[in-house]
């Protein structure tokens, strides 16, 4: 009820899209009930969580923010729900976020944007600006979102919260709306890396719905948690992750959590990743392509909004996604739809696959000489509501040290790294080798 109260008392932060109000408390009763009978709590026994609007949970809406799925209910749990309602958490909602996952700012949510709890007037990051938001402002104790190029640890910086996006194929996508589905994993945002570990543990692993989900056996992660020592622990910093033009309060505030790092005995590595710069390029060009595909199916017929008045079906198709769709994400369509083109597709499409293999044999060779990679996760602090609506490429540069961990498919987390001048929220990111979730988890307690 406390919770319940919270949001009910900060609508204006646009943070929740559905409320459980009924569901909820009802949820919090039945287990109250399965305790007095004497049975087992499960690992998450009353964890209040919100879940990120593009994952499924039966009978509950799904909108993605989108109003083409405004009115579609949806018909089965995502994997993630099945296992955490079986360990007895609970779900206070829905939350907000940019249409379908596509935006660094929550300013492409066909419901608005969310602000962020430590200034209105400023964004909360996106995609899953709503997860970050509702963690930050004490809205539940733990959210899931989903990260294609940042969508977890970027809000997760902008927010003061640490955001862990798994190993690609760590989670079961099996009831997450598809983006770029060879990008896409679900995330934790939490208050610190003990209870996203916590989370994970349950939501990790194998599932026979997903065929991109990994077999490689799930492990003890507050174990491996504590088996972290900062001592002798090699910090690759990349010295593209330190341009010029980056905010000299971000490099700073990233600076001293690696001198403290240092000091606790950590060794700092400089190295070099000179292919970054080709990063957003080759993002954009890749998960446009698989959203352009993944978004086909939001036709009028199948699914949610249908155009009322068409005169025949090739219109209704048309009227439908024309009114249905947001901006960016005809944008992005359109994009994807001209780099799979025929004649564009080998200058394109094939290109950025190249650059994929590249960086994926860059971030292996690196991660083969340091144990994590470390820099900021943001080149700035949130930015104000409007500032970067104008400009679709420079929203896109938000995501400019995010997207590499993405294209590789390695785990990465964000963690608080203090605040500027202006108490705005600094992150630090730290990538880790294929499924070392626990390491960075370990690590993120350590500087917290
Ligand atoms: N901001 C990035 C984009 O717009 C990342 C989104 C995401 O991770 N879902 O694509």
């Amino acid at each position: 009820r406390d919770y319940l109260e919270r949001i009910e008392g900060s609508r204006d932060s646009n943070i929740y899209l559905t409320v459980f109000t009924e569901g909820a408390v009802a949820r919090a009763r039945a287990l109250d009930a399965k305790l007095q009978a004497g049975d087992a709590p499960g690992r998450l026994f009353g964890l209040p969580m919100a879940i990120k609007d593009n994952i499924a949970i039966k009978g509950e809406g799904l909108t993605c923010a989108s109003k083409i799925l405004g009115n579609y209910t949806s018909v089965y749990d995502a994997t993630v729900v099945e296992r955490l309602l079986a360990e007895d958490a609970m779900f206070l909602g829905k939350v907000n976020m940019d249409e379908f996952a596509m935006g660094s700012s929550n300013e492409n949510s066909s419901f608005g944007p969310v602000r962020n709890p430590y200034d209105p007037t400023r964004v909360p990051g996106g995609s899953s600006g709503g997860s970050a938001a509702s963690v930050a402002a004490d809205l539940c104790m733990v959210a899931l979102g989903s990260d294609t190029g940042g969508s977890v640890r970027q809000p997760a910086s902008f927010c003061n919260v640490v955001g862990l996006k798994p190993t690609y194929g760590r989670i079961s996508r099996y009831g997450l709306v598809a983006f770029g589905s060879s990008f896409d994993q679900i995330g934790i945002l939490a208050k610190n890396g003990d209870d996203a570990a916590a989370v994970l543990q349950v939501i990790a692993g194998d599932d026979g719905s997903d065929s991109t989900s990994s077999h490689h056996e799930v492990g003890d992660y507050a174990g491996e948690m504590d088996a972290v020592s900062l001592e002798g622990l090699k910090v690759g910093v990349p010295k593209e992750y330190f341009p010029s033009t980056l905010n000299s309060e971000v490099r700073d505030l990233v600076q001293a959590r690696l001198d403290a790092m240092q000091a606790a005995g950590a060794e700092l590595v400089e190295i070099t990743l000179p292919e970054s710069d080709y990063a957003i390029a080759a993002y954009y060009i890749l998960t446009t392509a698989e959203a352009s595909s993944n978004l086909a199916r939001f036709d009028g017929a199948r699914y949610g909004y249908r155009s009322a008045e068409s005169e025949d079906l090739a219109a209704m198709y048309v009227n439908s996604r024309t009114e249905g769709f947001g901006k960016e994400v005809k944008r992005r369509i359109m994009l994807g739809t001209y780099v799979l083109s025929a004649g564009y597709y080998d200058t394109y499409y094939k290109k950025a696959q190249q650059v994929r293999r590249v960086f994926l044999d860059r971030y292996r060779e690196a991660l083969g000489k340091v144990d994590v990679i470390a820099g900021p996760t943001s080149p700035f602090p949130p930015f104000g509501i409007g500032d970067k609506t104008g400009d679709p490429l420079e929203m896109y540069l938000a995501d400019v040290f995010t997207v590499p961990a993405s294209i590789a498919g390695l785990p990465a987390l964000s963690v608080p790294a203090g605040f500027d001048s202006s108490g705005l929220p600094v992150g630090m990111q730290l990538i880790g080798n294929f499924f070392e979730e626990g390491k960075l988890l370990g690590i993120a307690r350590k500087v917290q």
